[in-house]
């Protein structure tokens, strides 16, 4: 008999947490919030990424990749040494990679050139990606058109325009929504959850950033995915059970692997 099954917050910071990772994964549970994907965003915190998923999972997975605003750092090394850790079951996408041009903390080209060599290193190994996007809706159309059908992942903490919307579900990829639509001027994303189909939607927390309505203020941890999903749940008038249900199916169809580490 498997364990009641819940939410899985697809993207969170597990090593950034003010909390220890055991505590976080406890008040997780507390709120239906069953596994979670921590991600890596720079060669430094590749290896602590690593051991948290290895000593947790399969509670906890992780991703490998190298943030926009770290693009600096980005190396074919890196990229090999990736691929090396890949072996392992609880590496389930590359990622973060993108592009942020809100903040240019790498240049754009330095930034793009990361970015498509992460891609290139996701469909030689057949993972997802996980892709950051700040105003840099343009770019990553069609860096993301290149690479047509052959890979996919989720745009995470979600907030863009419809054009991108609708271009990149096209594409085949899913939206990731974050605590931003609960925020009280978010009114445009709730009014784009509402019309985008939920069984193209996984949810997440971005922790320790970008704190959900009613905790705003407050450290975000991966809890509160729960809120996200009530949110969601709210805006397109359907049961908070469903909203678990389908966020949880389609996470288990993009990131593939978790599902047969979740079956035994
Ligand atoms: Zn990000
Ligand atoms: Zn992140």
């Amino acid at each position: 008999m498997t364990q009641q099954k819940g939410l899985i917050d697809v993207h969170t910071h597990l090593d950034k947490l003010d909390l220890a990772s055991e505590s976080a994964l406890a008040e997780a549970e507390k709120l239906g919030v069953t596994e979670l994907i921590t991600i890596g965003t720079e060669p430094s915190d590749h290896s602590v990424v690593l051991d948290l998923a290895q000593k947790y999972y399969p509670r906890v997975f992780c991703s490998l990749g190298v943030h926009p605003h770290a693009a600096v750092e980005w190396r074919r090394e890196v990229g090999e040494r990736i691929r090396e850790w890949a072996k392992n079951p609880w590496v389930v996408a590359i990622g973060e990679t993108g592009l942020d041009y809100f903040y240019q903390n790498s240049a754009p080209d330095q930034q793009r050139r990361a970015f498509e060599e992460q891609l290139e290193l996701a469909r030689s190994l057949g993972l997802p990606v996980q892709v950051h996007m700040r105003d840099a809706e343009a770019d990553t159309l069609a860096i993301l058109k290149n690479f047509g059908s052959q890979v996919t992942g989720i745009i995470h903490c979600f907030s863009g325009s419809d054009v991108f919307a609708d271009a990149v579900l096209e594409l085949g990829w899913y939206l990731s929504i974050s605590g931003i639509v609960t925020f009280k001027n978010a009114q445009k994303l709730r009014e784009q959850v509402a019309r985008f189909p939920i069984d193209r939607l996984t949810v997440e927390t971005d922790a320790p950033y970008l704190t959900p309505v009613p905790y705003r203020g407050k450290k975000n941890m991966p809890a509160y995915t729960h809120f996200v999903a009530a949110e969601i749940a709210r805006v397109k008038n359907v049961s908070l059970e469903e909203v678990v249900g389908v966020t949880r199916s389609n996470t288990l169809k993009m990131f593939f692997r978790l599902l047969p580490a979740l079956e035994n």
